[in-house]
């Protein structure tokens, strides 16, 4: 039985999810306490949960401590097992972090799979669902990943009720990826999303993003109101070797302006780099590149969910991974051991 601290490095409910995926693809057991330690609120929330549960659906786990609020969790994982799933976390928690923990495991599954998870699909300190579809399914397709992500419909915090649906083909294995550069910028995309909220605000947001950031092709996205309220603003930098998104999500309270400088000060700061991927993409990238045994990638930054997730990989499959600061960007590295 792995065990694991929740409040070690980043304390957040990343060392939970990494581990539920891992432990569901290995076999191996596992047991953490202190979970998200480190966060105001710290235990299972409806989002971490609703993560658990899915796991464990899926692979027939054996689990103790699964319930709201809970800082600890035994996991004992069954035999993965692909079909059609449904799972709702009932709040605007992360649809896409859900997704996230699960579809791994069902890339290997014997049987292809559909699966939809209920909740929020734009969430503050989470990948929106277009960053999951447009930034990181590309790169898993290059590693042999067949997946397709769709948005069905969105939800925002606090109301929630958006939908995404993934459909998985069995693959026996992944093809170990090495992305040292992004390769040529080719567009800059900004689009605003609005559901329930002026489009006045839209305007104004890539307005200020215009402002920032020289070439930027804009679109304002009007969504229903029952989709609502809601609104982000995504700038897409698109390179040769792959797509990043940097989000700014609307707030009750946050000007357009703000709300639009969230996202451009995060391109700027990927677009002034030389990794090939940025903050974000690394630790979400990390996971993938370790299954299939070996790989690296240059990013922006070695962030504290980076360094975490490292941790955690490293203690569920046999795979050393370096990380290393030079120039202008952090080079990482995947060996198997
Ligand atoms: P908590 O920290 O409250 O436990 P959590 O369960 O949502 O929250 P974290 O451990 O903080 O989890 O992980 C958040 C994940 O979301 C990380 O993988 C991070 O890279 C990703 N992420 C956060 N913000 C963005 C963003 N704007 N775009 C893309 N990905 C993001």
């Amino acid at each position: 039985m792995i065990e694991l601290d929740g409040a070690v490095g980043e304390g957040g409910g990343q060392i939970l999810r990494s581990a539920l995926t891992l432990s569901m693809m290995t076999g191996q057991s596992f047991k953490i306490k202190n979970i998200r330690a480190g966060r105001q609120k710290p235990g299972l929330l409806r989002q971490h949960l609703t993560a658990v549960e899915a796991a464990a659906a899926i692979c027939g786990a054996s689990v103790e401590g699964a319930a709201v609020g809970s800082q600890s969790l035994r996991f004992i994982p069954g035999l993965v097992q692909g079909g059609d799933y449904r799972f709702a976390i009932g709040t605007a928690g992360s649809c896409t972090l859900v997704l996230q923990t699960i579809l791994p495991a069902l890339w290997f599954a014997k049987q292809a799979s559909t699966v939809s998870v209920s909740g929020g699909t734009h969430n503050k300190a989470a990948p929106p669902a277009d960053f999951l579809i447009r930034v990181w399914q590309p790169l898993l397709a290059k590693m042999g990943v067949q997946q397709d992500i769709a948005l069905k419909r969105y939800g925002f915090y606090p109301a929630g009720g958006g939908e995404i649906t993934a459909s998985v083909k069995p693959v026996s294995a992944l093809t170990p990826l090495y992305l040292s550069s992004r390769g040529t910028l080719q567009q800059i995309k900004a689009e605003a999303l609005v559901a329930g909220v002026p489009g006045k605000v839209a305007q104004r947001e890539l307005d200020q993003i215009s402002l920032r950031i020289e070439g930027v092709a804009g679109e304002i996205r009007v969504l229903s109101n029952d989709q609502g309220p809601g609104n982000a603003v995504l700038i897409e930098v698109v390179h040769k070797h792959l797509s990043e998104i940097f989000t700014g999500f609307g707030e009750k309270g946050t000007s357009a302006e703000a709300v639009a400088n969230q996202a451009a000060s995060l391109a700027k700061i990927y677009l002034a780099s030389r990794g090939a991927v940025g903050e974000y993409l690394a630790d979400q990238l990390l996971l993938s590149m370790a299954l299939a045994g070996e790989g690296s990638f240059t990013c922006t930054k070695a962030s504290s969910h980076l360094l975490t997730n490292i941790g955690v990989i490293e203690r569920f499959l046999p795979v050393k991974i370096k990380h290393e600061q030079g120039g202008q960007a952090v080079s990482v590295s995947i060996t198997s051991v």
